[in-house]
């Protein structure tokens, strides 16, 4: 069942970033511009047989008319993959940090034990 069509070379497939299996192109390595188009080329904002004529368009070299300016939305909407990895890196350092004060914890801990006998 097809519910997304390759931007590049029309192929059905099954998600919008789902990598195409007939040319391999990768949504997910592409840029927010390419996921976008995408999307609007999946079940998401097209009917099954609005999809099936827009992949015979690709295929047959005509290219998908994109509405540029719902493109631009769409890609605006997607999540910031800068952002995410701030995101990353913050609760990584925090977990860093926690993990730092438990080990000094523990040595201390350890240490006054040993005094102690
Ligand atoms: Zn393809």
């Amino acid at each position: 069942m097809t519910r997304a069509v390759c931007v590049k070379c029309g192929q059905g497939k099954v998600g919008a970033f789902a990598r195409c299996l007939s040319c391999h192109y990768d949504p997910e390595k592409e840029g927010k511009e390419v996921q976008a188009r995408s999307l609007l080329l999946s079940d998401r904002y097209l009917t099954v047989s609005q999809l099936k004529e827009a992949g015979e368009r690709i295929r047959s070299g005509a290219g998908h008319p994109f509405d540029e300016a719902e493109v631009g939305e769409v890609a605006g909407k997607l999540p910031d993959r800068a952002t995410n990895a701030r995101i990353g890196l913050l609760i990584g350092g925090v977990v860093a940090l926690i993990a730092l004060v438990l080990v000094v914890f523990v040595v201390a801990v350890f240490l006054a034990l040993r005094a102690l006998i």
